[in-house]
């Protein structure tokens, strides 16, 4: 059996280590992984200090020049993509090909930001008077805090350093405590590219410890988090003594719509994708279907046997299975009630509805619940897991109605044949996205932001990149 690694903050350009620590654990096997540093307040004032130090001097360097370094540290990520899909899986559960694709996705995530070094714009506004010019620059914000979640731990770095990085700011990234392996193999890599110490670094803990001393910190200019709803509320308030800029990325309870015309075949296939995808565990993917009552028999009983198919296991031990367990035991407990509560609010378990034991890790059965209601807490709460529930509508109107009768607005997805359906519910949906006929992926060009309390700002794309400035206008009289 391999020993834990131990890994230490990176903190200007130094790896150091802390005075209390962690441990992560494999959640398909339950093996002690490593031990990483559980930093203390003293840990983060440092690297925000050094973050601070090194922010002038960076953003003072040409954008392109900055968008190299993004460049070569894409190049070392396609050089590594086995070895960190493998640290992702075992910390976090999923499967190697969506492990080596996040690993690929991140670093063609840091060329595209890097190709913003050059296309980074001001403006030139109309002025009242006669000898006067008007600019509006965009400027760095300063020092970001970037506080991460489990699920797509490594994407996230990059989601939020690539664009901080590129505009002239620094960063401190806080991963997750259940998977902050990925993050610190990230830091060596970033550490082999000679950046200028400061600008990127590291600090691993619990939310409550390091989290909030990043959070609490009169010395962070933007706070970019993703994470859950009930964390992010508590951000914010923290925020609040400082009046830190926020962008934050919350949960999601995305409603896919399948109307009477659906290419079923499609549409089955899609949900079932985005429902087993990270065993459930992503923010965009479908929590909860209206089905029209027309093709509602067929739709639960084809859904039903594709959930059934679903080969799942430890990703390690058997490569071929197409979902690994949850990451850990509480969130495994909380899909195990959420189903139960539902059961006893009256739904119907068509198929899956337990825990499966398969001798260790945190599995749950693809799990389908028919005769679902707007008002039971399966159709209200994020599930976080692979179970599906699904309610019967009568028409569109009352599929968009009951999709925006939510607290979330991240994701929301329809399925049509028709152009008109298509339409009126991109016009009715209050969301961030919508999919049509299609699963519940973003662009990196695009702009991933929710409505409601599934968030504030967004990411990916130029509306993404520009939530790292701030606008500093000039009047020019001469
Ligand atoms: P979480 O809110 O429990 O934790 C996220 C991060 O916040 C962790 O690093 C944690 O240590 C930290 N944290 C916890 N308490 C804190 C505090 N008081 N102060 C500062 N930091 C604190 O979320 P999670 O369980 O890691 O992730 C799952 C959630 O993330 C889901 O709700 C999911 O929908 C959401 N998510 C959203 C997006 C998006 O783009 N909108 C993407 C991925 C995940």
């Amino acid at each position: 059996m391999t020993q834990p690694t131990t890994y230490q903050n990176y903190i200007n350009g130094t790896f150091e280590s802390a005075r209390e620590h962690l441990e992560v654990y494999n959640p398909a096997t339950q093996a002690l992984l490593s031990r990483v540093p559980e930093s203390g307040a003293e840990d983060v004032e440092r690297a925000l200090a050094a973050a601070r130090a090194a922010q002038k001097g960076w953003a003072a360097r040409p954008a392109v020049e900055r968008a190299t370094f993004l460049h070569r540290l894409a190049d070392k990520l396609r050089d590594n993509v086995a070895r960190l899909a493998r640290v992702i899986t075992e910390e976090q559960g999923k499967v190697t090909g969506l492990a080596e694709t996040e690993v690929n996705f991140t670093a063609d995530y840091l060329d595209y930001m890097a190709e913003w070094g050059r296309r980074i714009e001001g403006e030139i506004i109309e002025s009242d008077r006669p000898d006067e010019s008007i600019f509006l620059f965009r400027k760095p914000l300063g020092v970001v805090a970037g506080i991460l979640p489990w699920n797509f731990p490594f994407f996230l770095i990059a989601r939020k350093m690539a664009p901080a990085l590129v505009t002239g700011n620094t960063i401190v990234i806080k991963p997750s405590e259940e998977t902050p392996n990925n993050c610190f193999e990230f830091a060596r890599l970033v550490d082999a590219l000679e950046l200028p110490p400061g600008v990127f670094n590291v600090v691993s803990g619990s939310g409550a410890t390091t989290g909030s001393a990043l959070t609490a910190s009169p010395d962070v200019d933007m706070i970019s988090f993703t994470g859950s709803v009930a964390t992010g509320s508590r951000i914010m308030a923290s925020a609040a003594n400082n009046i830190t800029k926020l962008n934050l990325e919350l949960g999601g309870k995305a409603p896919a719509i399948v109307m009477d015309d659906a290419d079923l075949d499609l549409a089955v296939n899609a949900i079932r994708g985005s429902r087993i995808i990270n065993s459930g565990q992503v923010c965009n993917c479908a929590e909860r279907v209206y089905v029209q009552r027309g093709v509602a028999d067929e739709f639960v009983a084809r859904m039903a046997k594709a959930m059934d198919a679903t080969r799942y296991g430890d990703p390690l031990a058997q490569p071929d299975v197409e979902m690994g367990p949850l990451i850990n035991r509480a969130g495994l407990d909380k899909v195990a009630r959420m189903v139960e509560v539902a059961q006893g609010e009256g739904a119907e378990l068509i198929t899956g509805g337990r825990i499966a034991d398969l001798g260790s890790g945190f599995h749950y059965r693809p799990t389908v619940l028919a005769g679902c209601r707007q008002e039971m807490a399966i159709m209200r709460q994020e599930i976080f897991g692979p179970v599906l529930p699904v309610q019967i509508v009568d028409d569109l109107d009352e599929a968009i109605a009951l999709a925006n009768d939510s607290e979330y607005g991240l994701t929301s997805s329809v399925y049509t044949r028709s152009l008109k359906h298509a339409m009126q519910a991109c016009r009715g949906l209050d969301f961030g996205e919508t999919y049509v006929n299609r699963e519940n992926f973003e662009a990196m060009q695009g702009f991933h932001a929710g409505v409601r309390r599934s968030g504030i700002g967004g990411a990916d794309g130029k509306h993404g990149l520009y939530e790292y400035t701030h606008s500093h206008v000039v009047y020019l009289e001469t």
